[in-house]
């Protein structure tokens, strides 16, 4: 990495971790975001004096008073990345450092102080290293899950940027998040609710962002669908993104196409890295505004040939139904993945899993 870190995440080990036994049940079958690991890591930001008492520590309870401001005005931020384990038993995570520049940028839009990409990327170190045995084994899909985020500790109800703000790290094992090939899902179509408008804060990762998208995925639910898509605040009118995944097209022709990055869109590490390998796989990258109705009017001529979701946590999701209060149309292969997003799916996952060579220097080792 560029420059050293300039924290020292201690650690001070708990003397009661999970049993090998109670671990290995959990791995057995961890499904997403239920289970953690032993440890996590921490940081204490105070005006003036900058970033402190960095250290890994038991998983458990934090202490907040009532009044901490992050609980009252949602000065928040998070990531989200995997660490895999590779053949020869290694651990590896995926570009870390485009997430700790977007985490720079999250912080920035929500008056959070900065965090060096070093300092980043030694928590994550650290953690890994502490609790390497709950990264699951090699060989599948599975992996440790590492979410960073940052928050207004300080007790104060007035509203300005706290003067107190934490940083943790957890980790937590994570499943295959298909079992038994790719799954598309059915989206509905927001027309009552944004995810973000110009000026405000949809390229940033926040939580914000998550508790505003949630009336929709309620809706969604209500219609039938599993998540909703949203549409530009302005017009309702061009595709935007899912609440926390990207969008691509997949033309008759060979061009795959995704929204641009317009200001209210989060710039996902899947979603550019999909477009830096297209080219690989002969595909065409191509970002630009796409209204709906060329959605609609590709997938009914047959144009378009596939839709799929993108991000960390399921890699590639395709898209099959698109539901709105107008109707209904499809995508791609009844109940299948389309033969583009499973071989974009599979190609980053052999570079994620170290079954593929990194020729673009994007796996980072942590343990
Ligand atoms: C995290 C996130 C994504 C996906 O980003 P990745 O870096 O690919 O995981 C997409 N959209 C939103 C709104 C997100 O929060």
């Amino acid at each position: 990495m560029s420059t050293s870190p300039s924290l020292n995440f201690a650690v001070a080990e708990r003397p009661d971790r999970a049993s090998d036994a109670d671990r290995d049940a959990v791995l057995a079958s961890p499904g997403f975001g239920q289970h953690f690991t032993d440890h996590m890591a921490l940081a204490t930001w105070r005006k003036g004096e900058g970033w402190g008492d960095p250290r890994v520590t038991a998983y458990g309870p934090l202490q907040l008073d009532p009044s901490a401001a992050v609980l009252h005005y949602a000065q928040e931020i998070f990531e989200g990345m995997k660490a895999y384990r590779h053949e020869d038993g290694s651990v590896w995570t995926f570009r870390p450092e485009a997430n700790a520049a977007r985490f720079s940028r999250s912080a920035h839009r929500l008056a959070l102080p900065a965090l060096d990409e070093a300092d980043f990327l030694e928590s994550l170190r650290a953690l890994v290293r502490t609790d390497v045995d709950w990264v699951p084994a090699t060989g599948g899909e599975e992996s440790l899950y590492l979410r960073p985020f940052m928050f207004a500790s300080e007790s104060f109800l007035g509203v300005r940027p706290a003067n107190e703000v934490t940083y943790c790290v957890i980790a937590s094992p994570a499943g295959a998040y298909f079992s038994g090939g790719l799954k598309p899902v059915s989206l509905w179509i927001s027309e009552h609710y944004s995810r973000a408008g110009v000026g405000g804060t949809g390229a940033a990762k926040c939580g914000g962002n998550y508790a505003s998208s949630l009336a929709a995925q309620v809706e969604a639910a209500e219609n039938g669908c599993d998540q909703s898509v949203f549409l530009d605040s302005v017009e309702q009118k061009y595709i935007e993104e899912l609440g926390g995944m990207n969008v691509f097209l997949v033309y008759k022709d060979g061009r795959i196409v995704t929204p641009e990055l317009s200001g209210s869109i989060l710039e996902g590490v899947t979603r550019s890295s999909i477009l830096e390998l297209a080219k690989d796989l002969d595909l065409t990258p191509e970002e630009r505004r796409i209204t709906l109705e060329e959605w609609r009017a590709g997938a009914e001529s047959g144009e378009i040939t596939e839709a799929f979701a993108c991000g960390t946590a399921a890699v590639i999701t395709p898209v099959g139904r698109m539901v709105s209060t107008e109707g209904e149309f499809r995508t791609g292969p009844e109940g299948e993945g389309g033969p583009v997003a499973t071989k974009i799916r599979e190609t980053l996952l052999a570079i994620q899993t170290g079954r593929a060579e990194d020729t673009r220097g994007w796996l980072t080792r942590l343990a």
